[in-house]
């Protein structure tokens, strides 16, 4: 017996499942699945505090698949719950990949997509549905979902399950599915909100949680530039890209337009394939883009937050926040998608000044300093786009006030100046 044989089969799992994952590189169990995987195959419901990057999706579907074994009836057995189409695709193939030595079947449901061909797969005969909560309900309703039979039921990234607005409805459902049945419900966070869903539909759960700061200072090198504006930002982008040694790189945006404006200027300036993937894509170039990251043909993906959520890279160099997130936990999520597993991955922020308020609450939530580097003296500063510096004074005059609420702000001054003078 090699080690990885040896410590997943200490911990209950059967052959096939650990050949599966030795053809998918497992060495040996991460935390989370030290913990869970046991828990899990003795039948136990479980609330699993873990952030992605964890190895949690193992952690639950090992298990899951273990206990439906192989093929039976054709409706559902096990459902996975995922908050977008992003992690349903990505769940679902990981799920495929755990259970390449069984005849389970699984199916992705998720909106944007042919309704029809989703149906028709839920007619052939499925085992396991991993599936985003809006298609999910209407297939439920429409009567193509069955859930009599229903054994297992996980709740992936239940803190932005509940985010999203889903949750009456996934009430009137949880109330009528069977009740014996195994739940399991992970989160990347453990607030009221999902305190308070792991009450009412889980059963005498076990807790585990695996630390996110400890994984992300250990795994993760961190670095923070002080950047003047935009467009700043991009030609620092573009320089390091040509200089260091950045294979994979992930950079995130806090709008479409600005993810389309570095698209189309790293397309032109670095080598290696560039892409870009957003809302406003087709699904069909988003999951392409997606794939042919995944698969090493892109070197640079350009992603906002929404598009990039639950993308699962196994060996993501660089995370680049080439704008801080506003909300300050996508911090963890975007930097998660780097430092995956074993490798050691890095994550450059760069900050304006508007920015380093979100700086702060983030290092008080990640409980540590980012280490703060200094731009190369050579490089330009340059021109603000329209717009950016009103935005960025306003932006600013809004983080005073909130610390402050008497402060009246030096943009709303200039404003009345301007008022005074007919110019507004
Ligand atoms: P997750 O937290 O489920 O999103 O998984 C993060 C990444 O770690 C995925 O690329 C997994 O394939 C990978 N992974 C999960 N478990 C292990 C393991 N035991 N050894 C190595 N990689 C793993």
């Amino acid at each position: 017996m090699n080690s990885a044989e040896k410590d997943f089969h200490s911990l209950g799992v059967t052959r096939q499942f650990i050949n599966a994952m030795e053809d998918m590189g497992y060495e040996e169990p991460t935390e989370i699945q030290v913990k869970a995987i046991p828990r899990l195959l003795a039948g136990q419901d479980l609330i699993g505090i873990a952030q992605t990057g964890t190895g949690k999706t193992a952690a639950f579907v090992v298990p899951m698949l273990q206990r439906l074994k192989y093929a039976s009836i054709d409706i559902p057995r096990a459902i996975i719950l995922e908050p977008t189409k992003e992690l349903v695709i990505q769940t679902e193939s990981m799920v495929r990949k755990l259970m390449a030595y069984t005849d389970l079947r699984a199916v992705a449901i998720y909106g944007g997509a042919a309704i029809k061909s989703q149906r028709q797969a839920l007619e052939d005969g499925v085992d396991i549905i991993v599936a985003s909560p809006g298609r999910f309900m209407e297939l439920y309703l429409s009567g193509h979902l069955k859930t009599k039979k229903l054994e297992v039921l996980v709740l992936d990234e239940a803190d932005r399950l509940m985010d999203m607005g889903f949750m009456p409805q996934l009430r009137s459902f949880l109330e009528v599915i069977p009740v014996k049945r195994q739940n399991m419900l992970f989160s990347a966070t453990f607030g009221e909100k999902v305190e308070s869903l792991s009450s009412e539909f889980l059963e005498f759960p076990t807790r585990v949680e695996v630390s996110p700061q400890a994984s992300t200072a250990d795994t993760i090198e961190q670095r923070l530039y002080h950047l003047p504006n935009f467009k700043t930002k991009l030609f620092f982008i573009e320089r390091l890209l040509n200089a260091e040694d950045m294979p994979r790189v992930l950079i995130f945006c806090r709008t479409k337009d600005r993810a389309d404006r570095v698209f189309r200027f790293l397309e032109r300036k670095v080598e290696g394939e560039v892409r870009v993937i957003h809302s406003n894509k087709g699904q069909n170039t988003r999951i392409n883009a997606f794939r042919a990251f995944q698969e090493g043909e892109v070197r640079v993906l350009v992603a906002t937050d929404v598009s990039a959520r639950g993308i699962d890279v196994a060996l993501v160099s660089h995370v680049v926040n080439l704008d801080i997130p506003r909300t300050i936990i996508d911090y963890t999520h975007r930097i998660g998608r780097t430092g995956r597993a074993k490798n050691q991955g890095v994550a450059i922020s760069f900050a304006d000044p508007s920015e380093m308020f979100y700086i702060k609450k983030i290092q008080v939530l990640i409980q540590m300093q980012i280490p703060l580097l200094k731009a190369p003296k050579d490089l330009e500063v340059m021109d603000f786009l329209p717009r950016e510096e009103r935005e960025l004074a306003m932006e600013l005059d809004r983080q005073k006030k909130l610390a402050d609420p008497t402060f009246k702000g030096a943009f709303h001054e200039r404003k009345s100046v301007l008022k005074r003078k007919g110019l507004l």
